[in-house]
């Protein structure tokens, strides 16, 4: 089967680069070896925190910052491509600090931010209350970023994918990649249990399965999982109406009136059970943050894996050793915020060479002063 493009991944960032091709009219495989965002593109809280997660100005805060401006625009587009609503939620984020060291942070925080340009208001406890009255009365203000907005991460995925079919794309689910297969400095083929794909060109986009598929192409790609769990309850009336992101955990309220309570973080694991310990914890902390939490009906938990490099910032690009292999992985806690941006770009990149990346973003940056396998 010849496509000219063939994209291994999805979830996502292999949906959205699949959605942005397909509507330049290019013909787009994506294989997928379980289920359209079966994944961490499933786990995520959908919050679009391109000032929340940033510590300190760099190259990714503006590609958060790009893809973040996005959304409203995406919204009205993918209702109209496909009629699935991503519930974009624009209360904005309320970053809540329950200790000394944790409020100058984030005023510093607001500081920087404003001298870019970005909204970034301090609230006094006072002013936190009067915006969500059921917070628990322990908190020492917060940082109001109101144009940090949220969204459905599952249908997200699902509206790129769905698109990305309105406009020709294939995607075929459990389909697994097993084998690529590289001749001098080009991809051929690429295997799957029951298939051989060829296309132009091939795209990596399988998340922290990345470093897999890359090592079939005896490319090093070396990622760090971080495995998150979750939880879902739903109060039998709305009790907050932003996101708000605490020091122990953070509550997304969503569109159906549930609240996603998330996340753990632990480092190198790649299984996807929760633990009890894990729901606990996320249990304990949001019922300390807004204790009348604790009549909510449960809903499910859950986890997932979140791709992360060693530098924390994603691989995208080309493959320098290849004439035809492009890297799009490695978006960490970031990829929903990042989906757009990371799509659109890497299109235009495939299809005319007319974009780049800022450098930070390379794959080639990890293999300065080291030999490549192959
Ligand atoms: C608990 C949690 C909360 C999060 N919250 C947020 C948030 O609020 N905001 C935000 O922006 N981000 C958040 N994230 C991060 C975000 O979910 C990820 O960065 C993003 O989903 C990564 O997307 P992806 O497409 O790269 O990976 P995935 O969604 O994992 O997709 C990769 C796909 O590749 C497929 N695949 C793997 N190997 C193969 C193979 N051999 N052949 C074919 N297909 C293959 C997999 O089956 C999978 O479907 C969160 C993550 C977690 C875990």
């Amino acid at each position: 089967m010849n496509r000219d493009v063939l994209i291994i991944g999805g979830g996502v960032i292999g949906s959205s680069i699949a959605y942005y091709l397909a509507k330049q009219g290019v013909k787009v495989t994506v294989l997928e070896r379980d289920r359209i965002a079966a994944h961490a593109s499933s786990s995520a809280a959908g919050m679009l925190g391109a000032q929340s997660e940033m510590e300190q100005p760099d190259p990714l805060v503006d590609l958060c910052l790009a893809s973040r401006s996005m959304f409203p625009q995406l919204q009205k587009e993918l209702v109209e491509v496909t009629g699935i609503d991503i519930e974009l939620n624009q209360a904005g984020l309320l970053k809540v600090a329950t200790h000394e060291e944790t409020a100058e942070r984030l005023k510093w925080r607001g500081k920087w931010q404003r001298e870019m340009g970005l909204e970034a208001i301090w609230f006094e406890p006072y002013e936190l209350y009067d915006k969500e009255p059921k917070l628990a009365s322990r908190s020492l203000g917060a940082l109001y970023l109101p144009n940090d907005y949220q969204v459905s991460a599952p249908k997200l995925t699902r509206a790129f994918a769905q698109g990305a079919k309105q406009f020709g794309a294939e995607f075929i689910e459990h389909a697994e990649v097993i084998e690529v297969q590289c001749e001098k400095e080009q991809v051929v083929a690429v295997h799957t249990r029951t298939e051989r794909y060829h296309a132009d060109q091939v795209v990596i986009a399988a998340g922290i399965w990345s470093q897999y598929i890359a090592e079939l192409c005896r490319v090093p790609l070396p990622m760090k999982p971080l495995k998150g769990e979750s939880l879902a309850i739903k109060p039998s009336y709305p009790l907050i109406q932003h996101t708000i992101f605490a020091e122990r955990c953070y509550l997304v309220p969503k569109a159906d009136g549930q609240i996603i309570v998330g996340a753990t973080e632990i480092p190198d694991e790649m299984s996807s059970h929760v633990t009890v310990k894990g729901v606990n914890t996320l249990l304990q902390a949001a019922l300390e943050l807004v204790p009348e939490l604790a009549q909510s009906e449960w809903k499910r938990c859950w986890a997932g894996i979140r791709p992360g490099t060693n530098d924390g910032k994603p691989y995208l690009g080309k493959i320098s050793l290849y004439s035809n292999l492009y890297v799009a992985c490695g978006h960490r806690r970031n990829g929903i915020l990042l989906a757009p941006i990371t799509g659109k770009r890497m299109a235009q990149m495939i299809v005319d060479g007319s974009v780049t990346f800022d450098p930070a973003f390379r794959p080639e940056r990890i293999w300065i002063g080291k030999e490549v396998i192959g």
